[in-house]
Formats: C-alpha cells, sequence, structure tokens
C-alpha cells in the first residue's frame, strides 16, 4: 500500500469543504520526455511551491513535479491555522537550546507569518485571511502556565499576548470543556487550498514549469541529479524533497527521520448567525491544550470547521464524520444535532523533537519536511529557507537543520507500532 494512493484516486480530491468551495482547480498537464531544470522539486504543497516561487524570482529555471494536483497533501486540507512560534514553546526550546539559538528559531517563525501575509498581498489570493487564534486550557491547572507564557513572551520576545481567564474565554469559545486561554492577534487563519493554488499562479507566472500527475519514482543522486517519472526525467543541478507526509519511500534517509500521521476534520452545515455566535462569538481560531489537539474555526460561510483526532497508518476511519463528530460534541453540546456535510482526513508528518527536519541527504539534494502540524507557516518558509540555501545564502537552513532531531528508533519496521503505542498513551492521558 501507498500513502499517495491509499485514500484517494490519482488526481482527486478528498471530499473536503475546501475543494468544494475552492472553484474550478486547474489542471496542468504531466511531464512528457525530457527537460533541463536548474531546480527540480518534488511535491506541490506549500514546501515545493514557495521553494519554486522564490527560486524562479532569483533567476533559477525549476521545474515542479506533483504526484496529484498542486495542494493535493495536507497543504489544501488542514486546519488552515497560522501560528505564532515553532510547533514547541519558546521555553522548551530555550531549555534544549539556549536563549541564543531559542530566538533565532522564534525569529524565524515570526518571518513564517509575515511571509505567508506578505504572499497573499503581493499575489492578491483570495483565501479568507483573517486574524486571531486562541489557545484554550482543557485543564485548570494550565492556567497559571498560561499567565507564565503571556509574561515570558513580553519579557523576552516582546510580543503580545492577552490572558483571556476563565470567564472571557467562555465569552469567545463556548464551550464548558476549557478553563482559562490565551489570545494571540497576530497568529491568523485562512483558507488552505485557495493559499496553496494561489502561490501555484504565482510561481508559474514567474516562469515555474509545474506539472501534475507526475509522480517521482526515481532520484537518482549526482551532478546534475536525473529525476524519473514514468513519464519523463528531468536533469538539474539542485533537487529540493516536499513530500512531506506523503514521501514513503522516495528517500529513505528522510523517512527514517519523520513520520507520517493522518488528522481528520469535519464541516457542518452553514449555520444562522446566532447559532455561530453561540458557539464561538469572534471570527478567531481555536487550539486546544490536548496532546491530539483539538481545532476549530468558523468557514466563511460559517459552517464549524472542527478538526481533531488522529489515526497511524495507510487506511483513514471508514465513517470520518461520526470519528470526528464524537470529539466535536463533546467539545460543544450545542452542535448534537447539527448536519455534518464535509469529512476529511490528510496525512501529516511528524518528527521526534517535533521540530522541521531541513536536511540535505547528499550535496545538492535538499530535504524540508517534518513541521509536526505547524506546516502553514513553516513548510511555507522552509521552502523559501531551501531556496535562499540553494542561492548560496544557507544561515537559516543550518540553524534549522541545527535542531533537526535524531531518526525514529525500531529501524522502518518497528517505528510505526512504537509511535502508536507512544501516541495511544498520550491520547490516554488526554482522557483521564
Ligand atoms: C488534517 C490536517 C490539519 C492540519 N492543520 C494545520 C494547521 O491548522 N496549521 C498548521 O500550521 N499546520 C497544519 N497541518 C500541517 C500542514 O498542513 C503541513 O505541515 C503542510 O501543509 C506541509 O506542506 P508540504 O508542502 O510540506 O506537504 P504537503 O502539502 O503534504 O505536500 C506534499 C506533496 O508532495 C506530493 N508528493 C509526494 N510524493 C511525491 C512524489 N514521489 N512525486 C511527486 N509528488 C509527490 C504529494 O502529492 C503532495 O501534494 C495540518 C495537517 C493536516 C493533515
Amino acid at each position: 500500500m501507498r500513502l499517495l494512493t491509499a485514500n484517494e484516486d490519482w488526481g482527486q480530491f478528498p471530499p473536503s469543504y475546501y475543494a468544494a468551495s475552492a472553484g474550478q482547480a486547474v489542471e496542468r498537464a504531466p511531464l512528457m520526455g525530457e527537460i533541463r531544470a536548474d531546480v527540480c522539486i518534488v511535491g506541490g504543497g506549500f514546501t515545493g511551491l514557495s521553494a519554486a516561487l522564490r527560486l524562479a524570482e532569483l533567476g533559477y529555471g525549476v521545474a515542479l513535479l506533483e504526484a496529484h494536483r498542486v495542494g493535493w497533501g495536507a497543504s489544501g486540507r488542514n486546519g488552515g491555522q497560522l501560528g505564532s512560534g515553532q510547533r514547541r514553546e519558546q521555553s522548551e526550546l530555550e531549555a534544549a537550546h539556549g536563549m541564543n539559538l531559542a530566538k533565532d528559531l522564534w525569529a524565524i517563525a515570526e518571518s513564517s507569518k509575515r511571509l505567508v501575509k506578505d504572499l497573499i498581498a503581493r499575489h492578491d489570493i483570495d483565501c479568507g485571511l483573517k486574524p486571531g487564534i486562541i489557545h484554550a486550557n482543557h485543564r485548570a491547572r494550565y492556567d497559571a502556565e498560561a499567565q507564565e507564557l503571556v509574561a515570558h513572551m513580553a519579557q523576552h520576545y516582546d510580543y503580545p499576548l492577552r490572558y483571556l481567564p476563565p470567564d472571557e474565554l467562555r465569552g469567545f469559545v463556548n464551550s464548558p470543556r476549557y478553563s482559562a486561554g490565551v489570545l494571540d492577534m497576530d497568529s491568523a487563519h485562512l483558507h488552505p487550498l485557495k493559499f496553496a493554488r494561489g502561490l501555484a499562479r504565482a510561481a508559474q507566472a514567474a516562469g515555474v514549469r509545474i506539472f501534475e500527475m507526475s509522480e517521482v519514482q526515481k532520484i537518482e543522486p549526482g551532478d546534475p541529479a536525473v529525476v524519473s517519472s514514468k513519464t519523463g526525467r528531468v536533469t538539474a543541478d539542485a533537487v529540493v524533497l516536499g513530500c512531506n507526509g506523503y514521501l514513503d519511500g522516495l528517500s529513505m534517509p528522510v523517512a527514517r527521520h519523520v513520520m507520517p500521521i493522518n488528522n481528520f476534520i469535519i464541516a457542518t452545515e452553514p449555520l444562522e448567525a446566532a447559532q455561530a455566535e453561540a458557539i464561538l462569538s469572534q471570527d478567531y481560531a481555536v487550539a486546544d491544550s490536548k496532546f491530539v489537539v483539538n481545532y476549530f474555526r468558523l468557514s466563511e460561510d460559517k459552517r464549524l470547521l472542527f478538526g481533531g483526532r488522529e489515526s497511524y497508518g495507510y487506511r483513514y476511519p471508514r465513517d470520518i464524520k461520526s470519528f470526528v463528530r464524537k470529539a466535536m460534541v463533546d467539545i460543544f453540546p450545542q452542535t448534537e444535532n447539527l448536519k455534518i456535510d464535509y469529512g476529511w482526513g490528510g496525512t501529516l508528518a511528524i518528527t521526534m523533537n517535533r521540530m522541521p527536519y531541513l536536511h540535505r541527504p547528499a550535496g545538492n539534494i535538499y530535504n524540508a519536511s517534518g513541521y509536526s502540524g505547524h506546516g502553514v507557516g513553516m513548510a511555507t518558509m522552509s521552502g523559501r529557507i531551501v531556496a535562499d540555501a540553494i542561492d548560496g545564502r544557507p544561515q537559516e537552513f543550518e540553524t534549522m537543520s541545527k535542531v533537526s532531531g535524531s531518526a525514529f528508533p525500531g529501524g522502518s519496521k518497528l517505528r510505526q507500532p512504537i509511535l502508536v503505542a507512544a501516541m495511544l498513551w498520550y491520547s490516554l492521558m488526554d482522557r483521564i
């Protein structure tokens, strides 16, 4: 079984609210025959598209090969939350790597938010960008930590967060399940598939040749490297791997460091204004403090988009709507009778230390992946960081490489069962 075809046929988008609301997809032809490029990019998600756009703007001849369609992967299916910072808290990064490196990582993460907002503005990408993410505590014992976080970020990073005591949080997020929270107004949320398609449009306008339905089957390292699909070959001076959770065995050195896991989202029917307000009073996105995070927000047409629950392995659960609905009704009992119009899954990649894996498996082959559920900003940024490294400015690539974690234990056979056991343990902890 293969991740690229385990749950959808070639070229088919999942049955998502995003695919239904993003308009007609532009379909691009597959690669046929032999071509030459300065850089060949594998994968048409945020990583690959952002790298392609940047390289083309820097004057490189770029060919991008996507196995399905642009935005088909996690980039076109996710929660749309453009969060601050790295996947790990700054205090954890300071303890693990020292204040200086932690500050560099924060600066890169801040640039990622700016980059996404700039790209949307510069290329006129209509993707419903809206400010504000709330982090909601599912345990009152986390409230003191939330206050410390707000103070710490103000003192050391001059970053404004607002502590929301339980009463105030309830005014924003009408759930009996949460205590206090933190509001981050520089974070944002967007329609991810529209953003991915907008990036592709911009990249193509800058000269990138995008080939869809062009699964890369083999990469022969060398100078130049040769990248082959079923129907064509690209000879290129450098190769960028932007396959994230869908990498499978294309590069075993990378596969040992990233683990695919599946995550799921449902979309309710459109809500009346009063119904929507009785769930979320403002148009902010929310992510909670559970290990298997629940995240939700309202769509542009006022549906509740609710994400959460995970699975490990190739196939998604048969009934995604019921699978996720259980978590939604637990958080918002008032949604009990709402109709669920869409339910879909996506595969992301996590790493051992939950930091992205930016690495060169060979001299002129670059990988960026493993965003661990925090890729709207960091995948877009990592594409740009890889492009800059190819262009002879590797500083940020080196900074990110320093914190790229170790390989998963257990080799290719045992890592999945070990991960499943660990994840089940943590999700049990969420419940008790
Ligand atoms: C359900 C879900 C919710 C999420 N929510 C959030 C969120 O709210 N905020 C956040 O920051 N992050 C979130 N994420 C994570 C985020 O979506 C990802 O980190 C990000 O999209 C990764 O982008 P990417 O371009 O690296 O990978 P992808 O978007 O997965 O793109 C990889 C592409 O590579 C292609 N590919 C793979 N192998 C080959 C090959 N051999 N040849 C050619 N092409 C190939 C695939 O077809 C795919 O299109 C979520 C992920 C999921 C699944």
